[in-house]
């Protein structure tokens, strides 16, 4: 009989602060958007002698993260020294957190497609330093230490993970909740947000984990998915050959779609961690943490929860809506204006959406701003417009500076409601078509809708589309 085997995965992210300045000194972590070493100073630099200091922001920002994921808050916790040598590493070591991290025992709930749900421990968070980058150009290679010292959090899931599919929806949530808070871009495009895993499999039914095999260079969420399906079965594979998985990190190859051998146990490095002496306990007051708390903004699910209760939509559309924080304002500004958030909800759910994706365009750099999105929604809501002139309206404003109410009026796209005006228009119609009206009178019931379907057409495209639909409907039926 087959083997059912069950795979273990663990995540390693790492996130960077938004802080503005770097985590040990005062040098701008803008450090993107400027020359190379621009941004550094003595300390960053590891000069001997220039001491750190920890910047008080990083610890508050680090709090709310912790808090943003269900973590216990370490009133005091210290920094230790990794020692290794890289080219970037300015110092010969980073400082990090080691023996005690600030926070501990959080976690991220996760649902699945398939209705599964589970609970993913996170082990750990602590603090500490990016290292410069190295850019290598043909035979020669460059060092830019700007973003030498730049604050992060690394965040340490259990090895609770058991699919693919499972680390996809953790690191979804994980970066909705921290994104929530807003002391971090958690964008892997951006590089502030990094991500390794760990992954191991076993028999099902077996406590002791299997050998692990850590995945680096992994550049999406989608790259992660991956890598684990890959890994989980390069394991299997190898096990049921009669193999041995080694302890070893390999790289993630994006363009071949495999995990690559980079460095073998005997080969890791032994970093010799050691207490750092240059920085002194970092103690976080249960005051500090009540304070944070009060600061702390609206997180997904409390607002998910909201606009069900104070808008009446579906849990399916407010969780689309409440997916960024700054679509969930639009939404909020926009139904305010229109006086009908569930159409103001569609509007934005299939109209904006779309366009946005089809833009690869955020919501804040999208053209039209959410009050006219509420004002397309109320000239339908009162009458003014049809909902497909509506649209006609909303593709206009994408490249139009005017007012929702300037373009109906300026284009003539005001619904007619005029009974005269349009009667006018139905007697024209029947009068050129009859044909069809012989057909609707020999039509069955069955049928009969149908033929006056094609007619109340014709009445529309008459009206280039502007007639109310109703009025024309009614005119219809009663002259037939
Ligand atoms: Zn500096």
């Amino acid at each position: 009989m087959a083997i059912e085997w069950e795979s273990v995965i663990g995540l390693e992210v790492h996130l960077q602060l938004k802080t503005g300045t770097k985590v040990w000194c005062g040098c701008s972590a803008d450090y993107d958007n400027s020359a190379p070493n621009t941004h550094t100073c003595p300390i960053c630099l590891g000069h001997p002698g220039a001491l750190p200091k920890l910047n008080r922001k990083v610890a508050e920002y680090g709090v709310k993260a912790a808090l943003a994921l269900n973590c216990r808050i370490n009133n005091e916790s210290r920094f230790d020294r990794k020692n290794y040598f890289y080219p970037d590493l300015t110092k010969g070591y980073q400082i990090t957190q080691f023996d005690v991290p600030y926070a501990e025992e959080g976690h991220i709930d996760v649902k699945l497609n398939s209705g599964k749900e589970s609970r993913i421990g996170i082990t750990r968070i602590q603090i500490e330093e990016d290292t410069g980058k190295s850019i290598h150009a043909g035979e020669e290679s460059f060092i830019n230490y700007n973003r030498a010292s730049m604050p992060l959090i690394e965040i340490i899931s259990d090895p609770d993970i058991r699919s693919s599919e499972e680390a996809y929806e953790y690191l979804n949530l994980l970066k909705t909740s921290v994104k929530y808070t807003g002391i971090s871009d958690v964008s892997m495009e951006l590089g502030s947000l990094r991500c390794d895993a760990n992954i191991s499999v076993r028999p099902k039914g077996e406590e002791k984990y299997g050998t692990r095999v850590e995945v680096k260079n992994l550049n999406s969420f989608k790259a992660v998915a991956r890598a684990i399906d890959y890994e989980i079965g390069r394991q299997i594979e190898e096990i049921e050959n009669g193999g041995t998985i080694h302890q070893e990190t390999r790289l993630w190859d994006d363009e071949s779609q495999v995990t690559r051998l980079m460095r073998s146990k005997e080969e890791a490095m032994d970093y010799r961690y050691f207490p750092e002496p240059d920085l002194g306990v970092l103690y976080i007051s249960d005051e500090l943490i009540d304070n944070i708390k009060k600061e702390m903004p609206e997180s997904k699910i409390e607002k998910v929860k909201r606009f069900i209760e104070d808008y009446g939509l579906s849990e399916y559309d407010s969780n689309i809506l409440c997916d960024e924080i700054e679509l969930g304002n639009y939404f909020e500004t926009a139904a305010k204006i229109s006086g009908n958030s569930k159409t103001t909800a569609n509007w934005i759910i299939t109209e904006v959406l779309r366009v946005l994706k089809d833009s690869q365009k955020s919501i804040e750099e999208f053209e039209i701003s959410p009050e006219d999105l509420g004002e397309i929604v109320k000239l339908i809501g009162n009458g003014s417009i049809s909902g497909k002139i509506a649209k006609k309206v909303f593709e206009i404003k994408l490249t139009d500076k005017r007012s929702p109410e300037e373009i109906v009026k300026a284009e003539g796209l005001a619904q007619v409601a005029d009974e005269g005006a349009i009667e006018a228009m139905v007697d024209e119609v029947l009068a050129n078509n009859g044909k069809l009206v012989e057909d609707y009178h020999n039509a069955d019931e069955g049928r009969k809708p149908r033929v006056l379907k094609g007619l109340i057409g014709q009445v529309m495209k008459a009206s280039r589309g502007k007639a109310n639909p109703q009025m024309v409907t009614d005119l219809l039926t009663k002259k037939l």
